[in-house]
């Protein structure tokens, strides 16, 4: 495993313990010499991971679409920053560039991004690793309701077991790094 594509809330102003987490996700990612592969955003938690990373020297490639070049055009850039047509050029992107995925909490992008990794997954159109980094139960809602739709038959059974979730990132890291190809399992 050699980059990390995170999805993550851009939104500059949810409580300040969930950036705390961000950032020091993006430092264990550089500790580990794994590459940050993002949206690209400088707010938010985008922008803490991008920080976390940076502070540790971790290399960091970011990938945005041409029209979110507003407000945050004239903020900070991290790393290597690729500038692409559209979001789904974009979202085509940071699954190509990474080696596994992991979710930090946030909105509708960040799920939009998440949801998408994991049909593809259970497609076998993507055999990469996916986790949570499950800050504060964030994502408890989203659980309950994926084993739910698992017990109905809705997911594939080995979805929810294919889905790493932790507290830690350094674990979590350590779990993706070891994870079996998620196609063989479904
Ligand atoms: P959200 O969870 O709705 O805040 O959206 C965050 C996710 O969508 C990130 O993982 C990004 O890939 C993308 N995104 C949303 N807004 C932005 C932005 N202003 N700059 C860069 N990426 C963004």
């Amino acid at each position: 495993m050699r980059a990390v594509a995170v999805f993550c809330g851009a939104g500059p102003a949810v409580p300040a313990h969930y950036a705390q987490a961000a950032y020091r996700f993006g430092q264990t990612l550089a500790r580990k010499g794994l590459r940050l592969v993002y949206g690209g955003g400088a707010q938010g938690l985008m922008g803490a991971v991008a920080r976390g990373a940076q502070s540790e020297s971790g290399g960091i490639l970011g990938i945005r679409p041409a029209f979110l070049t507003g407000p945050e055009s004239a903020e900070t850039r991290f790393g290597e920053q690729v500038v692409v047509a559209d979001m789904p050029t974009r979202k085509a992107q940071l699954m190509a560039q990474a080696d596994a995925f992991v979710a930090l909490p946030g909105g509708l992008g960040t799920l939009d991004e998440l949801l998408e990794v994991l049909a593809w997954t259970q497609l076998g159109l993507i055999r990469k690793p996916t986790g949570l980094l499950n800050v504060a139960d964030h994502f408890a809602g989203l659980l309950h309701w994926l084993e739910r739709a698992a017990a109905e038959g809705f997911v594939r059974p080995a979805m929810p077991r294919s889905l790493l979730v932790e507290t830690d990132g350094a674990r979590l890291l350590e779990r993706l790094d070891h994870a079996e190809n998620p196609g063989s399992v479904l």
